[in-house]
């Protein structure tokens, strides 16, 4: 299918995209098409459908209008693209992605900051298909030249990492990539191409979970795969042996949320950006975890290479047990606990990173937290997170090194 007309900034292609009357009929939003067998009147009709199965419907599992539309929306936005298919979850598109590149006895590179199910899928599905998983640190850059093999089929990317937001030198480590001929992946579910043009910056396979910013409403799973031209061919094909597809009144929330996308991740990046602020400095705060703030160790990286800040950021206490958390979540009235991200409700979630890592050490005070800044208002999300921190202060007497000094900004 047609790219979006490239001759417009992302964020009006995101309103157009998918759009194109021959799935629309010109009504503003692509109808829900609920379909499993596509019927022919001719022998003639049908033949000629299946010689160009891509011209139009086959069956359901090929694609619907309402599928090709949100594809087309998710691969205009990343100018470069060659496609994207569609998956029921993330995690099923990383499965795809992976599987792509999985070949008996090959070698492929994580980052030590990997989404927890990424791990997984790397012991849990390469392993017993005969790969060789090796994880890195998320910072080597360049230095990841020195761990690639004869063998060596891909390297796995994903920035800033999951919970900790290590800031990965992508364009470092695409350059060291192709100069081997080794492809990249990368999932950009974080910043979305909206934050970091995947494609543009020489990625070959970018996953994204939908399920968080694209739907942004907490109401539907789903994943996507996209690719440059060179793998297209090899991401379409894989897609398809596999058989995955996702259901047409979960396509079309995503087609609903990728048109709002632009303004909700401009308010989500500005309230993470100010809580984070302030949450470092507060004297319970031992270290914030938020490339956008000076002083974190990836904040140049991060202002090289994204447009914007997303939701996430995380936080470690300067004292206490993770029991001692109640102090500060359970009388929380705007941040419940939950999984997931890119919802407009906030939430907060106890993390334990350190036992997740095999190549590198996560060090912390006390237990860590992570914070999804939602679309309320950031004064109200201030205040409640604020008077929470008070709360575990008081009832922890952990006010760090940094009480006496008073609020030192990381
Ligand atoms: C949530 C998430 C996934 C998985 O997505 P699901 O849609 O929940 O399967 C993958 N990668 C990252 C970085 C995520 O945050």
């Amino acid at each position: 299918m047609a790219r979006a007309d490239d001759n417009f900034d992302v964020r009006t292609q995101l309103v157009r995209a998918g759009r194109r009357p021959a799935l629309t009929q010109g009504i503003v939003n692509p109808p829900v098409y609920h379909a499993s067998t596509c019927t022919f009147e001719t022998l003639g009709d049908f033949d000629a459908r299946r010689a160009d199965p891509d011209s139009g419907l086959l069956y359901g599992r090929q694609g619907t209008p309402t599928i090709w539309a949100l594809e087309e929306a998710l691969t205009g936005m990343d100018p470069g693209a060659a496609g994207t298919k569609l998956f029921p979850s993330g995690v099923a598109a990383i499965s795809g992605a992976l599987l792509t590149v999985a070949r008996p006895g090959g070698h492929i590179l994580f980052p030590d900051s990997a989404y927890e199910p990424t791990r997984g899928l790397a012991q849990g599905l390469l392993k017993p298909l005969g790969m060789e998983v090796e994880f890195y640190d998320p910072r080597i850059g360049a230095g990841i030249a020195e761990r690639i093999r004869e063998t060596t089929r891909a390297i796995y990317m994903e920035s800033p990492g999951s919970l900790t937001f290590e800031v990965q030198d992508v364009p470092a480590i695409v350059e060291a990539a192709k100069a081997r001929g080794i492809t990249t992946i990368l999932d950009n579910t974080w910043a979305t191409p909206l934050l970091f043009p995947a494609m543009a910056r020489g990625i070959d396979i970018e996953v994204q979970s939908l399920t968080k910013f694209i739907v942004g409403h907490s109401d539907a799973m789903m994943g996507a795969v996209t690719a440059a031209p060179g793998h297209w061919p090899r991401v379409k094909a894989m897609a398809k042996r596999l058989g995955q597809t996702a259901g047409p009144d979960d396509v079309y929330l995503a087609l609903r949320g990728i048109r709002t996308l632009a303004p909700r991740l401009r308010q989500h990046g500005e309230t993470a950006l100010r809580l984070a602020r302030a949450v470092g400095a507060h004297p319970a705060v031992s270290r914030v975890l938020c490339p956008g703030l000076p002083g974190d160790p990836g904040h140049a990286l991060w202002q090289r290479d994204f447009a914007g800040y997303s939701s996430i950021f995380s936080f470690i206490l300067a004292g206490g047990e993770r029991a001692d958390l109640r102090h500060l979540i359970d009388d929380l009235a705007l941040y419940s606990i939950g999984f997931s991200f890119g919802g407009f409700e906030s939430l907060i979630l106890p993390i334990e990173p350190a036992p997740l890592r095999t190549a590198t050490r996560f060090e912390a005070d006390g237990p860590a937290i992570r914070i999804h800044c939602g679309l309320e208002d950031a004064g109200d999300l201030e205040a409640d997170l604020i008077a929470g921190l008070d709360r575990y202060a008081a009832r922890t007497g952990s006010s760090g090194a940094r009480a006496a000094g008073g609020a030192a900004t990381r």
